[in-house]
């Protein structure tokens, strides 16, 4: 069995966390392959070393002194390996590093995150450290080259047997190194799964699973033990950031599941990621809410619209010249909206409503910013009738009101309008309605 293993920041972040890792890795001879983070934050209002590589970016960009802020980075590299008792020569391979910042891109700045941790980690792990600039090829447009990565890869199997890889970058084919998102060890941990033919990829990070709300608004919510790709990648990319939202697509294609689960609390069931979750009549409806704010919809609307084709499409070619993505689309008879995240048209919004106005000739075209989105997911939801009317009828009870409706193709989501202020509300009234109820109901699931 092959298991690929990857920490994330919080997991690494300090010796204890790097003993709790070990444990983990020699609890299961299967898990040889091993991706970090950079350490993450220590305790809540810590920086992550990631954020502090940025920072120095910064101050090179700027022309500001940065030799203290390095200084503080080293000294956490160096408090790991002295209380490990580490040999690698940590203080003066970062210093090396240091002198040299002047001249590096900052993508290699940052990428030094993961690379030191990951030095770290292999000799505390006692096993071989594999560079991800030698494994993981990225085109010049930035998507991932899987074939010459497969290939990397299995040499490094071959000769190594198992290794610690850097998470979050690769190299071009000429050896620039590149980053993937914020996030994204969660993409590199899927590459080397999908690249070894691992039979699961799993996830540790600081939580016992997926949860069913953000644990930030919900107080406590329900771990989800089992959850489909499709309802996996609403949630992620809808707010519900325990895996990057691309990190998926790699295992996905070839059926690797994914498994996330806890470092702090290894025994814990955490959360199994499939291409199908099992069906049963106990099934839980709705399996999570996830949500994002600051979206703004413009809503158009002309009589007989239903008669005139191609009016969505010249509608959105407004904004695909104002280089706008468009989130969603909910339609009526004779109206619809094009939503979009806020931020991307603050400095542009008059211009397109004017374009809009030009184009089309409507009868009318309403702005609502400020417009929280809130995804209600669930597999099961297609097969149950009423679920919606149930939702709007939990949040006009709270006096909340839905500023806009959609689902999705699948029906296995319905995403809700709700103005920022009433964000937070909104999804503690729909947990409460479904998630907390039917825990009531339900025998509870062992952890
Ligand atoms: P790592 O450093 O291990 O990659 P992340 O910080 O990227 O961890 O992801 C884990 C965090 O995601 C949790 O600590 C939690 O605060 C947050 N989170 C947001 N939504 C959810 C959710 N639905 N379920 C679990 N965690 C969530
Ligand atoms: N260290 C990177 C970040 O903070 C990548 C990751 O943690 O996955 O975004
Ligand atoms: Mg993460």
């Amino acid at each position: 069995m092959i298991k690929v293993a990857k920490f994330g920041g919080s997991s690494v972040a300090t010796a204890e966390q790097f003993k709790k890792v070990r444990n983990i890795v020699r609890a299961d001879p299967d898990r040889r392959f091993v991706v970090v983070s950079a350490a993450g934050k220590r305790f809540a209002d810590d920086n992550k070393i990631t954020d502090l590589l940025l920072l120095v970016n910064a101050h090179i960009a700027y022309h500001v002194d940065c030799t203290q802020l390095l200084k503080d980075i080293e000294q956490r590299f160096v408090q790991i390996a002295e209380d490990l008792e580490l040999t690698y020569p940590i203080a003066e391979k970062f210093e090396e590093f240091s002198s040299l910042v002047g001249s590096l891109s900052p993508e290699y700045i940052v990428s030094r995150g993961e690379w030191f941790t990951a030095r770290l980690m292999a000799e505390y792990l006692d096993m071989p450290f594999l560079d991800a600039a030698d494994a993981v090829v990225f085109r010049h447009d930035g998507s991932v080259d899987m074939e010459r990565t497969a290939t990397q890869v299995k040499d490094a199997l071959q000769r190594l047997g198992s290794f610690v890889m850097p998470g979050f970058y690769g190299s071009t084919v000429d050896g620039t190194i590149k980053l993937f998102k914020r996030g994204g060890g969660d993409i590199s941990g899927a590459v080397l799964a999908r690249c070894l033919d691992a039979h699961i990829y799993e996830n540790w990070t600081d939580v016992s699973g997926f949860l069913s709300a953000d644990p930030r608004i919900v107080d406590n919510p329900r771990t989800i033990h089992r959850i489909t790709f499709d309802e996996m990648r609403e949630l992620s990319y809808m707010g519900a950031t325990v895996l990057q939202e691309e990190a998926i697509f790699p295992v996905r294609e070839v059926g690797i599941p994914i498994q996330i689960k806890n470092t702090n609390n290894p025994d814990s069931q955490g959360t199994i990621i499939r291409e199908t979750a099992e069906d049963n009549e106990r099934e839980h409806l709705i399996t999570g809410i996830a949500g994002r704010k600051d979206f703004l919809a413009v809503h158009i609307s002309k009589a007989h619209m239903s008669n005139r084709i191609g009016i969505v499409r010249e509608a959105l070619a407004v904004f695909e010249r104002y280089g706008v993505s468009v989130e969603h689309i909910p339609t009526g008879v004779d109206s619809f909206g094009v939503v979009v995240n806020g931020a991307d048209v603050a400095d542009k919004i008059y211009l397109i409503v004017n374009d809009l106005q030009q184009a089309l000739d409507p009868d009318s075209v309403t702005v609502i910013d400020k417009l929280a989105l809130i995804s209600v997911v669930g597999r099961n939801m297609s097969r149950r009738p009423g679920t919606s009317g149930r939702v709007f009828g939990a949040l006009g009870e709270a006096g909340i009101n839905i500023r806009m409706i959609t689902q999705s193709s699948q029906e296995i989501s319905i995403i809700l309008g709700v103005n920022n202020e009433d964000f937070d509300r909104a999804i503690n009234v729909v947990y409460s309605a479904f998630v907390a109820e039917e825990m009531v109901d339900m025998p509870k699931e062992e952890e």
